[in-house]
């Protein structure tokens, strides 16, 4: 399927300010620029956004939280390993929350792995994470992050994104 994101982030921004109406403050996400559209399943593609934004949200002591949304095509992915195969982009959720480190990364996508269990980050099963890798791969993409502790966590994904 062909899903534009630009629609579809904005409901999930929605719903999580409507869940978290009395809590949290208004849910501060920019959007640098128009979301890309991707050849992925709609509802899949939700689950995987709302994941990571509900994580951007709980897992920070920022009263504030900033949170930013965006992508990169594969031409502007520029990395030493060879970069991002043609017609795919890189999608990001870039938190400034407490961070993960290193020795964790791989962590968080096991099920019910849950590194801030006994602190006080709102509650959680461990699935979330467990599940958006699920998604991802199931489209073809790959999943991962780039943290450093104390300062904030980025999310990448990979998905098939069509060309204009
Ligand atoms: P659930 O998503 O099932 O409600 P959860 O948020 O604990 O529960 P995951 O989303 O799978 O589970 O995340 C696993 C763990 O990874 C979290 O418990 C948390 O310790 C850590 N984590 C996830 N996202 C972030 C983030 N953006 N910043 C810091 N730590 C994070
Ligand atoms: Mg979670």
């Amino acid at each position: 399927q062909s899903t534009d994101l630009n629609d579809l982030i904005t409901n999930v921004i929605d719903g999580l300010e409507a869940s978290q109406a009395d809590t949290a403050p208004s849910l501060n996400v920019l959007l640098p620029r128009p979301l890309p559209t991707v050849n992925a399943d709609p509802a899949l593609i939700t689950e995987v956004l709302s994941n990571l934004l509900s994580n951007a949200l709980k897992y920070t002591n920022k009263p504030q939280p900033k949170i930013e949304v965006g992508y990169l095509t594969a031409d502007e992915w520029q990395r030493e390993d060879g970069g991002l195969p043609a017609h795919t982009c890189a999608l990001y959720v870039k938190d400034d929350g407490i961070g993960i480190r290193k020795r964790h990364f791989q962590n968080v996508f096991r099920l019910f792995k849950r590194l801030h269990e006994r602190d006080s980050y709102g509650g959680g099963t461990g699935v979330g994470l467990t599940i958006a890798k699920k998604i991802i791969e199931r489209h073809g993409g790959q999943i991962w992050l780039e943290s450093n502790y104390g300062e904030g966590t980025t999310f990448y994904f990979v998905l098939n994104c069509e060309e204009k």
